[in-house]
């Protein structure tokens, strides 16, 4: 008998962590790597939430359990921050709490789908997003874009890979790892066509406030209203307020969804950090200051990311319009010459091994021949790696 389950032995381990831990090993080995895998901001978080789990730390009621799904007062915030963020009006009753927007998205699949059951995942996907379909049952059935749409699909598009098992409809706008930003027309004909064929969404808004130029976010239910008893929200702090490390975010969706994950959660995880939790509250309820100012410094580098990559001969590179990736094609390059390897992924280990710095091939987001650079990195070093690659290219 194996030592692992099949379930969990045939997850594929996340590319995005693995890249940033092998450059994070490497810096602490004195090797000047310039990291542009990371999937979190370089920022601090800002000061008035960091006194709030410090006030927390020193009352005693928050040494102990919340309720599953969150402390009450977080579950209000959250609800009275979806309507002033993007319009939707929700119940706290339709919000749970989870281990960052990661559980939130886990706990979405595994609340809808029964073996066999089919997603529509659209690619370049979230790493997160198959394996977390497989541990519910489910299967991940990819619609590919490309740049040339912009990698956006089209209600068009996912038409012809709807079979009768088809359940759910992931969508990601702003999307990790394209930076592609859906306008809202093409979001309502999106919506609209999930509630026309009964199918339910997963909508991952985590990046909401990260949008660059023109492009603005929307949410889905939102627009198409008959949606909402179909969709569930995912979101967190961890973007928006340069919180990755407390792990809290959650999930919206219709109640009987919001009870099924809280059942889970209740023998899976229990309930988030207590302290954790009231930070939250402090940025849920508090100005948005502070992601204004970082919206600033990463559409600067965001530019810079994009100028410097659309400069090097064979490099396709859309310009991005939210969170804050760049996904750049190679597949020219590497249809040219074989001196940078044949694949983006041994692209990917040459540049960490010659030129020190560190991006995720895009094989790990299902589109092979491209890359994704984070630029939530200080802007010197931004300029000096990229520096470094279109060197190497020339
Ligand atoms: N969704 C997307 C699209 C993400 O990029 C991430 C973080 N990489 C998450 C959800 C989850 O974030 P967290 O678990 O840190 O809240």
């Amino acid at each position: 008998m194996a030592r692992i389950s099949q379930r969990i032995g045939s997850i594929t381990p996340s590319a995005t962590l693995a890249i940033d831990a092998k450059a994070k090993a490497l810096r602490e080995q004195g090797v000047d790597v310039i990291g542009f895998g990371a999937g979190e901001p370089d920022f601090p978080t800002p000061p008035h939430i960091v006194e709030a789990a410090r006030a927390a730390c020193l009352d005693p009621r928050h040494h102990k359990y919340t309720p599953t799904a969150g402390l009450p007062q977080l579950r209000s915030a959250i609800a009275a921050k979806t309507a002033r963020d993007s319009g939707w009006a929700v119940e706290a009753a339709q919000v749970v709490v989870t281990n960052g927007g990661k559980q939130a998205v886990y706990s979405a699949f595994a609340a809808l789908l029964d073996p066999g059951d089919e997603v529509l995942l659209p690619a370049p996907y979230w790493v997160t997003y198959p394996e977390a379909i497989t541990l519910a049952g489910g299967k991940t059935v990819v619609v590919p874009t490309d740049e040339t749409n912009g990698f956006k699909v089209t209600p068009d598009q996912l038409e012809s890979f709807v079979t009768e098992r088809t359940k759910v409809l992931l969508f990601c706008s702003p999307s990790n790892p394209t930076g592609a930003v859906y306008r809202s027309d093409e979001v309502r004909l999106l919506g609209e066509w999930a509630a026309e064929r009964g199918m339910w969404v997963i909508t991952d808004e985590i990046y909401e406030h990260l949008v660059y130029g023109t492009a603005e976010f929307a949410s889905m239910p939102v627009l198409v209203p008959g949606l909402a008893d179909r969709c569930i929200v995912v979101n967190g702090v961890a973007k928006t307020y340069a919180m990755t490390g407390w792990r809290v975010g959650w999930l919206v969706g219709p109640p009987d969804v919001a009870a099924a994950a809280t059942n889970l959660q209740s023998h899976a995880t229990s309930n988030v950090n207590n302290v954790a939790q009231m930070a939250a509250v402090a940025a849920v309820t508090g100005p948005l200051d502070a992601v204004m100012e970082m919206r600033t410094a990463f559409d600067r580098r965001r530019l810079t990311t994009h100028r410097i990559l659309s400069s090097i001969d064979g490099v396709d590179c859309p310009e991005p319009e939210g969170a804050f990736y760049v996904f750049p094609s190679f597949r020219r390059l590497l249809a040219s010459t074989h001196r940078f390897g044949e694949t983006s992924a041994q692209l990917a280990a040459l540049c960490l091994d010659k030129i020190q710095i560190a991006f995720v091939p895009g094989e790990a987001f299902g589109a092979p021949g491209y890359a994704r650079f984070s630029y939530a990195l200080g802007d010197e070093d931004l300029e000096r790696g990229l520096t470094r690659l279109a060197d190497l290219i020339g």
